[in-house]
């Protein structure tokens, strides 16, 4: 007999109360950190978000290594959460340790080219199977200068995502789809509109911004049909709200679709490079118009590039080349200095290795089985999602199949007393969502400790 969502979600409101007072118990040195960092931080945090992991007080970290971390009670740590996959590959890992201190003392950024230039350039070919690239430091900005590429290349001024997207916090993106519900009348659903927690944006983006449901190709058809779309921005698999994967053939008919309507295809492959080496698109066989990559591609230090065909560099430097001289609006001082040039060609030829991927998708699966066996034991109506080294668990039977399913599976208070148990327990998932990377340092006991402490918490929880 399945457990009563009732009693789960009673049972998930005690362990609440319960861990967050043994968090304050657990963490004076963090309690008293967020006290003094409130001083001249907003909400006591170099980022604001940072107070939103749902504990009583942020926890603050003091080292980090491997698969592992120490806040500063001295609690040790197993990092699934790996700082949201900027540190996918473990933290510090030694190679790229070491082409950090080499380069310290030979130079930051000079705003020119580094020696090592045709090194990373190759490397980023080798690796993502794409001959031509550009750098940014954020994800968010690739993204970003991606669209402007595209508007300038085709000439076409919208932009297709899909529900339940997150491509960072570059506006264009920042949409969502309006939902059938008791204060929305049918003439409104599916309309595009800025997502609602967007601060200080005064523009309308569902001006040029469309957002359609995922593994929805024949929405997709009859937006793309319209012939004003410049580029589809998605990522292979939703992985920003919950997770979401592609049904099968989806994306190949997102790129038959964009080359039959003249519209380019964008991978926004930054989480999905957990699929394998190479990430998603390369491993099946897709070629994308753009491909982006950011957070781990230079360890977790401030980095991410945007590969491109040669026939769309040429397309590129044509309306490039039209343009009168000046600011393109696609830039940013520090991106492709000399150290971000160093960590990503440590990190791409020495760090994301072949063997480095074999032990992390071996350890995920591991843990998938391990997990699903608990849920399974404890008969709760869950499922776990993984894409390669990366693991999600979602509060609902079957995998969603779009936004809405996944948004419909959630429960905060079950979700936030999953992880706060964890937590108190030296167990570290992602905030926001339920998900769990493995990295090459993550070791089997790693594994087994996660699959433990969530066996006890789903004990507790369905008592
Ligand atoms: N693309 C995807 C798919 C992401 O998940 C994120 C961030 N979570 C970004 C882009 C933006 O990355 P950044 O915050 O490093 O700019």
């Amino acid at each position: 007999m399945q457990l009563q969502h009732e009693t789960l979600f009673n049972n998930a409101q005690q362990m609440l109360e319960n861990e967050r007072a043994d968090y304050v118990r657990l963490h004076p040195q963090s309690m008293q950190l967020s006290v003094s960092a409130n001083e001249h931080f907003l909400y006591g945090v170099p980022m604001h978000w940072m107070n939103d992991w749902g504990t009583p007080a942020p926890l603050f970290v003091k080292y980090a290594q491997g698969s592992h971390f120490t806040c500063v009670d001295d609690i040790y740590y197993v990092d699934f959460c790996l700082g949201d996959t900027g540190a996918m590959f473990g933290h510090c890992p030694p190679a790229l340790a070491q082409a950090i201190a080499a380069q310290a003392s030979a130079g930051f950024t000079t705003m020119l080219p580094s020696s090592l230039t045709p090194n990373v350039g190759e490397a980023l070919a080798d690796h993502f199977g794409l001959p031509y690239w550009q750098l940014a430091t954020t994800a968010t900005d690739a993204n970003r200068f991606v669209l402007r590429w595209a508007r300038a290349v085709t000439g076409r001024k919208k932009l297709l995502v899909f529900d339940g997207c997150y491509h960072g916090t570059f506006d264009d993106a920042m949409v969502d789809m309006t939902m059938r519900n008791e204060t929305i009348v049918d003439a409104v659903v599916g309309k595009t509109i800025n997502r609602s927690s967007l601060l200080g944006q005064v523009y309308d983006l569902g001006q040029y911004t469309v957002a359609v449901p995922f593994n929805d190709i024949a929405t997709v058809e009859r937006e793309l049909a319209k012939g004003d779309i410049a580029c589809l921005l998605t990522e292979p698999a939703l992985t920003n709200c919950g997770m979401v994967p592609a049904k099968a053939g989806f994306i190949e008919s997102l790129r038959n679709l964009t080359q039959q309507y003249g519209t380019l295809l964008v991978l926004d492959e930054t989480h999905t490079i957990s699929t394998g080496r190479g990430g998603w698109a390369k491993n099946h066989g897709v070629v994308p118009d753009f491909l982006v990559v950011g957070k781990p591609i230079a360890g977790g230090l401030p980095a991410a590039a945007y590969g491109f065909s040669a026939a769309m560099a040429e397309q590129m430097k044509a309306a490039k080349d039209q343009a009168p001289p000046g600011h393109s609006g696609i830039g940013t001082t520090l991106s492709g200095n000399m150290m971000t040039l160093a960590a990503i060609h440590a990190t791409l030829t020495e760090v994301a290795t072949d063997a480095a991927y074999a032990h992390m998708l071996g350890l995920a699966e591991s843990l998938e089985d391990q997990l699903i066996a608990s849920i399974k034991s404890h008969d709760l109506p869950w499922n776990i999602t993984r894409l390669g080294a990366r693991l999600e668990l979602q509060f609902c039977e079957a995998t969603p199949s779009n936004a809405e399913e996944a948004r419909n599976a959630q429960n905060d208070v079950i979700e936030s007393a999953i992880h706060l148990y964890l937590l108190n327990r030296g167990v570290l998932l992602t905030p926001f969502h339920n998900m769990m990377l493995v990295c090459p340092a993550t070791s089997v006991d790693d594994v087994k400790r996660l699959a433990y402490i969530f066996d006890e918490c789903l004990n507790e929880l369905s008592n």
